[in-house]
């Protein structure tokens, strides 16, 4: 495999005009957009644009004649496009974490008599966090159920509550298999959430199709919404109207500005809401929502795949014998637009990496991720990668004392 031939791929690659809708530094790979999704072109002149024309002269008004107070309503919808929703089932709101609590919560509250929220050891941690956070609020026999991934069926029974999963795992992109995983709560009368942070944008959802009761998810990974963009909420129609918010706030309210004293929840997704929306990151989130609703996403998911394979069999090719091990299913079918790479000084060759102009980061233990973000990832950016890759580790240039120092962010 040459880098000649990764030119030819791009050459012939159909979402190859979309990587010109993103910024994109000169000279600068980019493997992270799992992480931070790369800044959409057209989202520079529209938040131009609300911030001097729809706030500036618009004030107050915007909300009403720019239709500020609509955007998580018409935003949920467009994103329901995109993982297999229905209109109506989705509403756009605070942040992942907060989803996970409010959803956790109200189906706690769906399922009296059962107390365990099921999970596995390896979710991402604040999916963790928030749900014993919450356990050990409600106190009572209400405990977190934690078990390895494997055992996830073993551990189904009627005292679970809720099976709380995410669907690709942020550290190895290994996919679950939601409809079999749903399917099997389901015949215990659990509920099932799933978190799509590391899903939406990177593989097709079929959460309607796959008969999901909640989902949560990410705005500023795949979805390129922006740093801190506002998460997703989903509800099957079925459930709205039985799930209750435990954050009662206004803007969930069934008439928010009638001001009346007591808490009314609004139909549907609504009741989601708790606060005042941020309008700029909405509208950033929008752009970005826009972008993808234009792309066929069977495409970015056989690009995403492809891309991975290829960044396998170069370092299977090129960095043998290197300390490297791959810690994602070698299977394109099995993992998310990731893989990673496990390494004794996984940190510091990635921080080498960085500033080689390569983007990837590091989680812990010795986790190097890489992600393929299919809509501006090139395969000549894989090429290259593995080569610097190959690089640091045959000259040691981790070695450098600097790398050793853990930044606040990885
Ligand atoms: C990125 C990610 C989150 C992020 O949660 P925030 O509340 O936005 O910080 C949550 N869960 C998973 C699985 C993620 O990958």
């Amino acid at each position: 495999m040459d880098r000649e031939t990764c030119l030819a791929f791009d050459q012939q690659d159909p979402l190859a005009a979309v990587r010109e809708e993103f910024v994109i530094p000169d000279g600068l790979i980019y493997l992270d957009g799992n992480s931070l999704g790369a800044l959409p072109r057209r989202t520079v002149p529209r938040l131009h644009q609300v911030i001097a024309e729809e706030w500036g002269d618009g004030l107050i008004r915007s909300w009403n004649d720019a239709h500020w107070i609509e955007a998580p309503v018409r935003i949920g919808d467009k994103i329901a496009g995109l993982i297999g929703a229905k209109p109506g089932e989705v509403i756009v709101a605070d942040s992942t974490s907060v989803n996970l609590f409010k959803l956790l919560a109200g189906a706690l509250r769906l399922q009296p008599g059962r107390h365990f929220i099921l999970t596995e050891t390896a979710n991402f941690p604040t999916d963790l966090y928030v749900a014993q956070g919450l356990t050990d609020l409600l106190g009572g026999n209400h405990a977190v159920r934690l078990v390895e991934r494997g055992q996830l069926d073993a551990a189904l029974d009627g005292s679970v509550a809720v099976l709380m999963l995410t669907h690709v795992d942020y550290a190895t992109g290994a996919i679950h298999d939601m409809r079999r995983l749903t399917a099997a709560a389901h015949r215990y009368g659990a509920l099932v959430l799933w978190d799509l942070s590391h899903s939406a944008g990177a593989i097709p959802l079929e959460l309607n199709d796959c008969e999901v009761d909640l989902a949560v998810g990410c705005g500023y990974k795949y979805l390129n919404g922006g740093p801190g963009a506002p998460a997703y909420v989903f509800i099957a129609s079925g459930l709205q109207d039985a799930l209750r918010s435990p954050l009662s706030g206004w803007m969930g309210h069934a008439a928010p500005f009638a001001f009346e004293r007591e808490y009314r929840p609004a139909a549907g997704m609504a009741r989601q809401l708790a606060g005042t929306p941020p309008v700029l990151s909405m509208m950033a989130l929008e752009v970005a929502i826009d972008l993808w609703l234009g792309v066929d996403q069977r495409e970015a998911r056989r690009k995403s795949m492809a891309l991975g394979d290829l960044f396998i069999r170069l370092v299977d090719e090129t960095c043998r014998d290197l300390g490297l091990e791959v810690a994602s299913p070698r299977n394109a079918g099995d993992r998310g637009a990731q893989v990673s790479f496990r390494h004794r000084q996984a940190y510091r060759v990635i921080r080498a990496l960085i500033d080689r102009g390569v983007i990837g980061d590091f989680r812990m233990p010795d986790i190097m991720r890489f992600g393929f973000a299919a809509l501006y990832t090139r395969y000549v950016d894989v090429f290259d990668a593995v080569r610097s890759l190959r690089e640091v580790l045959t000259t040691r240039a981790w070695e450098r004392p600097e790398y050793a120092t853990r930044m606040p962010v990885t």
